[in-house]
């Protein structure tokens, strides 16, 4: 790892592609292409992400974000712009991704908040159809809602690299508020699974951020084996499957079925 800055460092993970972690809470992500580097997602907001960032780049950059949740979007401030899904957009995720709340976190992991972090920021929309040209590679988006409404999964097909911020990690938090039933979540899972086993590599927003696909494909099992238990009525109120060992997936009984 290539420390960066006293709460950053970086993973090089191919040519162009890195893995930047916030004091191990959280995990950010950058392509570099020949005219443009696209950010994807910003950490806690604890101290200078931006210059993190410039010693890996030089490129004019772009921010975007997997999901609108504190430990995401938290250094938002320091850039006064990124793009999100519009489905994360409403006064929920306002005050669930709220400045406020990502400094809530930066004292939660004992990291000094920035507080340029909390300058204004505006939000652009991103859907199905928008390319991060970047020059020499474009990075798509997918959505894959469950953990947020609005969480999008970012592909680059050249490298055949996911990004996949909180969408299916193995602390699947589906117990959140703003989080859509499980039932919902597993309507939309079988994309990533299918991209892994077409061979690419795929990167979730925290722990060392590798995603195989038999961790994939258990976070999923262990979903649908919440549902099904639910169905029977012998499900607890809330409380996470399995109970201790990794990966798991937290759930509230009122939240896993469909609601209509
Ligand atoms: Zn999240």
């Amino acid at each position: 790892m290539q420390q960066l800055t006293q709460y950053h460092s970086a993973e090089k993970i191919s040519e162009g592609f890195f893995r930047i972690t916030e004091k191990d809470v959280v995990n950010i992500y950058l392509f570099t292409g020949r005219d443009k580097a696209l950010l994807i997602d910003m950490g806690c907001g604890a101290g200078n992400l931006s210059d993190a960032i410039r010693k890996l780049t030089d490129k004019p950059l772009i921010c975007a974000a997997t999901h609108r949740h504190p430990d995401h979007v938290g250094a938002a401030g320091q850039y006064g712009m990124y793009y999100c899904d519009p489905d994360d957009l409403s006064a929920e995720y306002d005050s669930i991704g709220s400045a406020q709340a990502s400094r809530g976190m930066c004292e939660r992991f004992g990291l000094e908040y920035n507080p340029v972090s909390a300058s204004h920021c505006d939000i652009l929309t991103i859907n199905d159809a928008t390319i991060f040209d970047l020059g020499d590679r474009q990075i798509i988006t997918e959505k894959l809602p469950g953990h947020t409404k609005g969480s999008r999964i970012f592909i680059d097909h050249k490298s055949k690299i996911i990004v996949s911020g909180d969408a299916v990690n193995p602390y699947m938090f589906l117990q959140l508020a703003g989080c859509l039933s499980i039932e919902e979540w597993l309507k939309h899972t079988d994309s990533i699974v299918n991209y892994l086993k077409e061979g690419y590599s795929s990167w979730y927003g925290h722990g060392d951020g590798r995603q195989p696909l038999e961790q994939v494909e258990q976070i999923i099992r262990y979903g649908k084996e919440i549902v099904r238990r639910k169905k029977e009525g012998i499900l607890p109120d809330a409380g996470s499957y399995p109970e201790e060992t990794l990966p798991r997936v937290y759930y509230r009984s009122d939240n896993v079925i469909c609601a209509d």
